[in-house]
């Protein structure tokens, strides 16, 4: 019988070890992610080309042509990461403050759903 306390503790230690490293691939990815675009915003101006606000945290990559749902669907962000470089795509793109990304998804009817009043 596999049940043995040894092998309990082998077969929990060798499933810890796929489980770290899974998160750690993860965790790589997604640092990854964060380095590209951050590298972009910053090679890009470094502030929202609306309002020039200029604190990373609040920065966005936006689709000139508001095209970004479309293009995510099916692929996942790490591909948008990989098109912003992408010299062809060059004038796709622009760095925008997360208010007036908003302010354009909203004058773009950009968001599904029943029109919103602001006024
Ligand atoms: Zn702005």
């Amino acid at each position: 019988m596999p049940h043995s306390t040894r092998e309990k503790k082998l077969a929990y230690l060798r499933n810890r070890g796929y489980a770290l490293q899974a998160s750690n691939k993860r965790e790589a990815s997604r640092e990854k992610w964060h380095r590209l675009r951050n590298q972009w915003i910053a090679e890009n101006g470094g502030r929202c080309v609306q309002c020039g606000f200029a604190d990373p945290r609040a920065l966005q990559i936006d689709h000139v042509f508001g095209d970004g749902r479309k293009d995510r669907r099916g692929r996942g962000p790490s591909f948008v990461i990989i098109d912003i470089w992408l010299p062809e795509n060059r004038g796709k793109y622009q760095v925008l403050c997360a208010n007036c990304n908003q302010i354009k998804r909203v004058e773009n009817k950009e968001i599904g759903g029943p029109p919103r009043k602001y006024e």
